[in-house]
């Protein structure tokens, strides 16, 4: 590893923990204690987490979970970072891990998909007869993915195995690879997959960020960022070249910052650049760049006549773009 100071972990495991709740409060003394920051969720089926600290906190870390039986092969993503990636410690208990909401519950460790490492995963996603899945959500996908990937038309993870019943026809006969961040998603959804009756399913062991550290692949057919839940917003994948997907949300054109609307009850994620979140208010919507909550026209201390002026601006730039 290299020379900086924090690092970020991400990790997680099947694994039966008894009282969920009980554990949490535990474990969350214990990581304020180390000086940790970061999320965990902690379910019956398990744990799954991303913690930020200086590379004696997480050593620390990795050491303590690991002479616990439960954690004894528990695959750690690390990354190299200058700081923080969160600003609070929580650990919080969840009656799932991942959000399938499946009428049957899938456990991983009983069934799942083929473990593809990123070597193989690399090449079987450019024969023929293989179909790419991303198993994440839709705003992930825009930020970046791999190359020719299918983007499931749904808006969050609980929504795929309807989708796939839907397109069903699609995916008979082919071979199908699913991948996600860490691997977590695809531990149940690949499952999930072979339950459904497909018969040669696999997925990417360790996820994205796994496959963009392997010394071999080095991320090649990645394009675009990876998205990560936490203050980095995202990060790189493909180490051989960058090729950007993402596209602004108001005019299309590439861009990989995302920024939430600065109407808080809409708060949705869109793709923009600081020049034109400056221009339409962080608002996506006229709605939201009107809404009384506005925390961009908080933030900059705008007047009613400035924030006029703005909007007159935006009319002004949607009746010349609109042919
Ligand atoms: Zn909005």
């Amino acid at each position: 590893m290299g020379n900086k100071e924090y690092r970020v972990l991400l990790y997680y495991q099947y694994v039966t923990i008894d009282n969920p709740e009980e554990f949490a409060n535990e474990h969350l003394a214990f990581c304020k204690e180390l000086g940790l920051r970061g999320r965990i969720l902690v379910a019956n089926e398990g744990m799954n987490g991303t913690v930020s600290g200086t590379v004696e906190q997480t050593e620390e870390y990795m050491k303590t979970l690991r002479e616990d039986e439960r954690f004894a092969d528990m695959e750690f993503k690390i990354d190299e970072s200058d700081g923080h990636a969160f600003k609070k410690m929580h650990v919080r208990p969840r009656p799932e891990l991942v959000t399938l909401r499946l009428e049957d519950d899938i456990n991983p460790n009983e069934l799942t998909g083929n473990y593809l490492e990123p070597k193989e995963f690399y090449e079987r996603m450019q024969d023929e007869n293989t179909i790419v899945i991303d198993a994440r959500n839709d705003y992930e996908y825009d930020l970046g993915h791999f190359r020719g990937a299918i983007r499931p038309d749904i808006h969050t993870f609980r929504e795929l195995p309807d989708w796939i019943r839907e397109n069903k026809e699609k995916l008979e006969g082919k071979r199908i690879l699913t991948y996600c961040t860490g691997g977590i998603r695809c531990e149940k959804f690949s499952g999930w997959l072979v339950k459904e009756g497909f018969e040669d399913v696999n997925q990417l062991h360790g996820g994205i960020v796994s496959y963009g550290k392997d010394p071999e692949v080095k991320g090649q057919l990645w394009d675009g960022q990876c998205y990560v839940f936490d203050e980095r917003i995202s990060v790189p994948i493909n180490q051989e070249e960058h090729v950007v997907v993402g596209k602004e949300y108001f005019t299309g054109e590439p861009c990989e910052r995302y920024v939430n609307c600065a109407n808080p009850d809409c708060n949705k994620q869109i793709l923009c650049s600081e020049e034109n979140e400056h221009f339409f208010m962080r608002g996506c919507t006229h709605e939201c760049r009107t809404a009384e909550r506005n925390l961009y026209i908080q933030e900059h201390d705008l007047s009613e006549e400035e924030v006029q002026e703005r909007l007159d601006k935006i009319e002004e730039y949607y009746n010349e773009t609109v042919k």
